[in-house]
């Protein structure tokens, strides 16, 4: 791999990130978002996966890699979102049983919040419905519920 700012001859790392700070300062935007490693899967072949703003020219890949590219799998995916900073966010309960399990996403997007969101919703439901929880009788701190007598009756122990 040839870059400017990696030592030539030297093994370069398997993974390369670039930041926006560049541009902030008035650069120019960097060529790529990631470049890595991903396995052997031959002798002297490499998979190597590119994320990047626009589509990387043959030449760039030709340039980068020493001549030594061997197939090329070109891939759009709009994965990129501008996603500003926001002090607004989507209710958690959007009506009684209905819930939004993706509230939070705005705010940190990931795939562990996003499944403790999924649990936490979980939680919140059982509470509405049957005043349990997926833990033990009570969500921890919750006041007590009111139950009707229709839904008592599907009260979990
Ligand atoms: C570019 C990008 C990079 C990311 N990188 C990371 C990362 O490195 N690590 C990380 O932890 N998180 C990452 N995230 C965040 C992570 O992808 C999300 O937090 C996570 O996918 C949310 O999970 P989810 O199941 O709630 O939603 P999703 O994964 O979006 O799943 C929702 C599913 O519901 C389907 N669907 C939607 N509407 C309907 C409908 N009406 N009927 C049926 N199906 C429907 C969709 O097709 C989709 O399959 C990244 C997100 C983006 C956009």
């Amino acid at each position: 791999m040839a870059f400017r700012s990696l030592v030539p001859n030297t093994k370069p790392p398997s993974m390369l990130l670039t930041t926006w700070e560049g541009v902030r300062r008035g650069g120019k935007a960097p060529e790529f978002n990631s470049v890595s490693y991903h396995g052997k899967i031959n002798e002297n072949e490499w998979v190597v996966k590119i994320s990047s703003m626009e589509p990387v020219s043959d030449e760039w890949l030709e340039k980068v890699f020493d001549g030594q590219v061997t197939w090329v799998y070109r891939k759009e995916w709009d994965a990129y979102p501008v996603l500003p900073p926001t002090t607004e966010f989507p209710p958690v309960k959007v009506d009684t049983g209905f819930y939004y399990v993706n509230a939070f996403e705005p705010f940190i997007s990931t795939m562990e919040t996003e499944t403790i969101a999924a649990r936490n919703v979980v939680d919140l439901l059982f509470n509405e419905q049957y005043g349990s929880s997926i833990c033990g009788s009570r969500i921890s701190g919750s006041p007590p519920l009111w139950f009707p007598p229709t839904l008592a009756s599907k009260r979990i122990p």
